[in-house]
């Protein structure tokens, strides 16, 4: 019994670990492919992006949820992030940022109301396009026990040395990777060469790139990385959700004052909605949340173009 157990455990533990992470979703899938909770609709058709150039659009419609059916986490929760444009989540720790991206990848079910890309309920198209069409660049990236090359290749695998080399660019990697002595061969990861918080998030977002991907969530880390990595780092995701379908998971409001849309959560519900301006202007949970933070960091310079 307990020589069966054990294996069972180690995978729940493993499973839990990964799917609270949202850290590697489509390693998680593969390893676990037997172990869903989640299953496909007989009828699942493939999801169809209007326009993939800018993504789809994204709605919440009146979304009720809880990992536990008696503890409600997000309560009759709706909004939109129209097409190509970027939206920012804020809140305390627990108001339920990062539960709706685990819900946007169907790691759950909504125990009311819905969530549709493009008007298709994520309950009715393949897991599999689903997953497709959302790329992540999450808190903390994991790495393989491989080259580079294969960490950024795991975005697309068919992807050639070429189009590698283009994402590392955009991801303002490739100065970093030329001077390596093996280049994109060398080896990351535990068992080779140990990337910084900036350099592992860089090859996310290469990885990332080259995975095109029509919607984009990106986890803020929680832990600020040093001011000149930060704002080179913030321009990048810039870049990246330019015209295109984001969802920024903010912990510093200095990183989110150009979204479109930013939503205010609390304790499961949406308390403020606005741009940066009209939420200063209103002056309330934002506004204080802002002043509180611009005394702890100087809100950095974004005015510069786009590299
Ligand atoms: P943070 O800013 O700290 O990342 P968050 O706003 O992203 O927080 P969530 O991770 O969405 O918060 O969590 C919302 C609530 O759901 C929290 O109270 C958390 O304890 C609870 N929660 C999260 N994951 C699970 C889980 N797998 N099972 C049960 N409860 C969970």
């Amino acid at each position: 019994m307990i020589q069966l157990y054990m294996p069972l455990n180690f995978l729940g533990v493993v499973y839990r670990e990964l799917k609270q992470s949202t850290a590697d979703i489509d390693r998680m899938f593969s390893i676990m492919d037997q172990n869903r909770e989640i299953q496909d609709a007989p009828d699942a058709r493939t999801l169809q992006i209007l326009d993939p150039r800018v993504g789809p659009a994204v709605h919440f419609d009146h979304v009720r949820f809880g990992y536990e059916p008696n503890r409600i986490i997000l309560h009759d929760l709706s909004f939109t992030i129209p097409a190509g444009t970027t939206t920012a989540i804020v809140g305390r720790s627990g108001a339920g940022k990062s539960t709706l991206s685990r819900l946007l990848f169907r790691f759950y079910d909504v125990q009311s109301g819905r969530i549709t890309l493009d008007g298709q309920d994520v309950r009715d198209v393949t897991q599999a396009s689903l997953r497709q069409a959302i790329g992540i660049v999450p808190q903390d990236t994991v790495l393989f026990n491989d080259t580079i090359a294969y960490n950024i290749r795991y975005g697309r695998p068919d992807a050639s040395d070429e189009e590698i080399m283009q994402a590392a660019r955009a991801a303002q990697m490739d100065a970093f990777i030329e001077q390596l002595p093996e280049g994109l061969a060398t080896q990351v990861g535990e068992r080779g060469l140990k990337l910084s918080g900036g350099e592992k998030q860089r090859l996310a977002i290469a990885r990332t790139l080259l995975k095109r991907p029509g919607l984009l969530i990106f986890d803020e880390a929680t832990s600020a990385l040093d001011t000149r990595t930060e704002r080179a780092l913030q321009r990048e995701i810039w870049q990246l959700a330019r015209n295109r379908t984001t969802l920024i998971i903010a912990h510093r409001l200095s990183t989110i004052t150009h979204a479109d849309q930013i939503l205010v959560m609390d304790h499961g519900r949406i308390a403020e909605q606005g741009t940066h301006a009209q939420l200063l202007a209103a002056g309330g949970v934002y506004a204080s949340m802002w002043d509180m933070q611009k005394r702890e960091v100087p809100a950095p310079d974004l005015s510069e173009p786009l590299a």
